[in-house]
């Protein structure tokens, strides 16, 4: 291609090329090329050293066999990934996904998002992802245990507190890390900070199980207090139920939304009333230590269960916090039609293209996860601070620090983002994001 005319079309169809049949990753790129294009066009450092191009390749991607012993004895195999993507702005971080649907192209496109998301952090993070296509619901704790150490006896080559620094994701919570952090320290006979989301008693951090949720809300609060309005009063609907969600919802509460739904893969919970810290605490018992079906919570508290995503239930703001492409073009409609006022994304790129065109029409607020979500990997990098100091900071200290962080995030939103007197939060993120990478890259020279 000649990089004097790049542009979108051609870079797509080339992606495409060299990288058959990863939807999920097409559609990532697809969204950040789109906003930068026009930004690499005006700069020539950017255009003739193909920065957008290069950032689109990973670094490497390590793929392995996962050979594990169920409870009953029967030997099971699975594929273990990890995508380290880019290190020109810090090692690789970036969290393990286990899930059925786990694959290639997702854990690309999540990479990718990680590569943008890291550098809005102000932090020193480059970007990784990692999995398996493994479904610990279900599982026993002995059998999860043997699959985490039989995933790390493969993957501790190539991580360490200075190389890779994995996390959580979808399926990998606090005892999936404690299982691969006893595997790794034994295998490699160190201590080090090698993943975050840790348990306090080895290294965690205060507020890390939190922060992608609490900074999600706090996002929502800065796109709102832009346009001098606030969280207070605003129906809130929120899906998901696991970490993010909870969190989300929590902080929704402590800033007087009222959150009205939650979800899981077999529908959503209806309360009119709103969740309070009550509900909300039998919430976290349930699907985050019982690991029960959300249906529950409609039977204990009296309210309605239904089949299928929360979209339809009118509200002022809404936080797609459970996966990816979870909320659709005609789900965008009902929004517009029902005065939902803006969107904030607590789940990786849970709005599909066409929603995000029917949000940007109405003109409604839309914060894209890589920028709403980043309070997850801040405070990771905030663990990795902790570790390398052998400390632990103070939870105020840690959510004051988050607070900040997303209130950077925001501005430099607005600072590439501004149309008229619309912010686009989409090409500012993209655009932000992108410099510090690309500066980094054009300084290295060709490598
Ligand atoms: N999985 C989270 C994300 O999507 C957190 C990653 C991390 O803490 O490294 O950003």
């Amino acid at each position: 291609m000649n990089y004097d005319e790049l542009n979108l079309d051609h870079f797509m169809e080339g992606l495409a090329k060299r990288n058959p049949g990863e939807t999920e990753f097409h559609q990532a790129v697809h969204e950040v090329a789109a906003s930068v294009i026009p930004y690499v066009r005006d700069h020539e450092r950017y255009r003739k050293s193909r920065i957008l191009e290069r950032m689109t390749e990973p670094d490497r991607t390590v793929i392995f066999r996962v050979v594990w012993e169920d409870d009953e004895g029967n030997v099971r195999i699975n594929r273990g990934y990890r995508v380290q993507f880019n290190n020109a702005i810090g090692p690789y971080k970036g969290g393990l996904r286990f899930h059925p649907s786990v694959n290639l192209s997702i854990l690309k496109f999540l990479g990718f998002e990680q590569t943008f998301k890291n550098s809005l952090t102000t932090l020193p993070i480059g970007s990784g992802k990692g999995g398996a296509d493994f479904n610990p619901k279900g599982k026993s704790d002995a059998e999860v245990m043997r699959f985490c150490q039989s995933y790390m006896t493969e993957l501790w080559h190539h991580i360490g507190a200075n190389v890779d620094i994995p996390a959580g994701d979808i399926g990998v919570g606090a005892r999936e890390i404690s299982y691969m952090f006893g595997q790794y320290k034994r295998l490699a006979k160190e201590f080090t900070g090698v993943l975050t989301g840790k348990a306090l008693e080895f290294g965690g951090s205060l507020i890390r199980t939190e922060a992608t949720g609490y900074g999600n809300a706090f996002f929502m609060q800065e796109m709102l207090a832009h346009r001098g309005d606030g969280i207070e009063g605003k129906t809130c609907v929120v899906s998901g139920s696991g970490n993010v969600a909870i969190f989300c919802a929590e902080k929704l509460i402590q800033l007087g939304g009222k959150v009205v739904t939650l979800s899981d893969s077999s529908g959503y919970i209806h309360d009119p009333d709103g969740l309070d810290m009550e509900k909300l605490a039998w919430m976290k018992d349930l699907k985050l230590v019982r690991r029960g079906r959300i249906a529950e919570y409609a039977e204990h508290f009296g309210c309605s269960f239904h089949e299928g995503r929360p979209w339809a239930v009118p509200c002022d703001l809404a936080f797609p916090c459970a996966t990816q492409n979870e909320l659709e073009e005609g789900d965008a409609r009902t929004l517009v039609s029902n005065g939902c006022l803006a969107v904030s994304e607590g789940a990786n790129m849970p709005t599909t293209i066409p929603a995000v065109d029917v949000l940007h029409q109405a003109k409604i607020l839309y914060g894209p996860g890589k920028a709403a979500n980043a309070g997850g990997v801040a405070v990771s990098g905030l663990e990795m601070s902790q570790n390398s100091q052998r400390l632990a900071w103070s939870a105020v200290d840690l959510e004051g620090r988050l607070q900040q962080i997303i209130t950077d995030i925001h501005r430099q939103c607005v600072q590439h983002g501004q149309e008229g007197d619309h912010v686009n939060y989409v090409t500012g993120a993209n655009v932000a994001g992108f410099i510090k990478v690309a500066d980094a890259m054009v300084a290295y020279g060709v490598i």
